[in-house]
């Protein structure tokens, strides 16, 4: 027995994968053209299975931002802000990501996967308990095992089921950490977050959103699913990322706690890791400038996301539950979504590959993400090449 033993079964997954032809990892973008075309295996494709909801990883005022903040801030900041110091844009960020929120206090962190880790490590400790949805994120489960709390799962999307469980948990319900998403990342289905607000009222319970997929692309503001449902003074805390809808790397917490910004201090996965570098911060703030001063975004993603549902209805695919800018197409088994996978891929349309255990329900998936900055001729080709695949 060594250390190496237990990725045995990992290695021989990757080979059977292997003898289908490329695999999702092995996939190189050769030169990245636009939000949603790049060169593959020397061959124009179209990109979607990127989270590029708005398109804004090309757009020019972000680009220039981040060209001027590397030319007068220099690539990196080298360090944590808690011992190296913080960066004007950093509190500039936060500030601007606040008065978007409408709330006190944000923390700005690395990513979106350490805002997960930092925020629940942090809220909740050895007694605690924290419930969260089945199918929430990999960086929230992670959190969890960092916080050493008690975890209980609820069925997802299930607001009777974590009732149900808040209700076993007599007093210590009133200090325990209800985590769900605003919007899921391989269905694209969104929580019932009014029953769950309610829910959590009723025991006193704390609740945090992850907004991931959201950000930008829910909510007549893009505040995301906390701002379409009306249920913003109920939620304690929001996280985010800004490698979706922003197009650059970083995550966020937003609460109106006063606590907030003493949980930074305590936040390990906060102090102990660099902070984001002085070009992403600015792209980042000017694509959030540009995602509040553009809601005709959101309207073209919106767009693109019902052509493309209802096309690939049309045709007979079986589909995620709601037309969203994640559509994902079920199918039988695995060897049947590889084979369909390569098959897009030669055909010049790049997807996600979702295999069990990845997905929510031991399914294997063909899962898109839509952008605004698809054209529409570009959404048909989509369709076409779905069409095009063989039985
Ligand atoms: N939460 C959810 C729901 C996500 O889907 C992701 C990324 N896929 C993250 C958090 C982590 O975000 P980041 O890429 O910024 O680490």
């Amino acid at each position: 027995m060594t250390l190496f033993d237990k990725f045995t079964a990992l290695q021989e997954a990757r080979q059977s994968l292997a003898e289908f032809g490329l695999t999702s990892v092995n996939v190189v973008m050769e030169k990245v053209i636009s939000p949603t075309e790049a060169i593959v295996n020397g061959r124009s494709t179209i990109l979607a299975g990127t989270n590029n909801y708005l398109g804004l990883t090309f757009n020019e005022e972000c680009v220039a931002a981040a060209c001027q903040a590397l030319k007068t801030e220099g690539t990196g900041t080298t360090g944590s802000r808690a011992a190296n110091g913080t960066y004007s844009a950093h509190v500039g960020l936060e500030n601007d990501l606040a008065d978007f929120f409408n709330c006190s206090s944000v923390i700005v962190f690395s990513t979106g996967y350490v805002a997960n880790l930092g925020m629940i490590s942090t809220l909740a400790g050895k007694g605690d308990v924290i419930l969260i949805d089945a199918d929430c994120h990999a960086s929230i489960y992670d959190g969890c095992l960092l916080s050493g709390a008690d975890i209980i799962r609820f069925r997802h999307n299930d607001a009777a089921d974590l009732d149900k469980r808040l209700r076993r948990l007599g007093d210590r319900a009133a200090s325990a950490l209800v985590i769900v998403e605003g919007m899921y990342s391989m269905l694209g289905d969104r929580a019932p977050l009014a029953e769950i607000t309610d829910v959590k009222k009723r025991y006193g319970a704390f609740l945090l959103v992850d907004e991931a997929h959201s950000l930008g692309v829910l909510g007549a503001n893009g505040r995301g699913l906390v701002e379409e449902e009306g249920v913003e003074k109920d939620v304690d805390f929001i996280v985010g990322t800004f490698s979706k809808s922003l197009g650059a790397i970083g995550g966020y917490c937003a609460s109106n706690h006063p606590e907030l910004d003493i949980i930074r201090f305590a936040n390990r996965p906060y102090v102990f890791t660099a902070s984001p570098s002085p070009s992403i911060i600015a792209s980042t703030r000017t694509a959030l400038a540009t995602l509040r001063r553009h809601p005709e975004l959101k309207d073209r993603l919106w767009n693109n996301a019902h052509r493309l549902y209802e096309r690939l209805e049309a045709l007979g695919f079986k589909l995620s539950p709601e037309p969203s800018p994640i559509v994902a197409i079920r199918l039988e088994n695995k060897e049947e979504a590889i084979r369909k996978w390569c098959a897009l891929l030669e055909n010049g349309v790049y997807v996600n590959l979702v295999l069990p255990p990845a997905s929510p329900d031991g399914g294997s998936l063909l899962r898109c993400s839509m952008s605004a900055g698809h054209t529409p001729e570009q959404v048909d080709a989509i369709v076409d090449a779905f069409a095009g695949l063989p039985h």
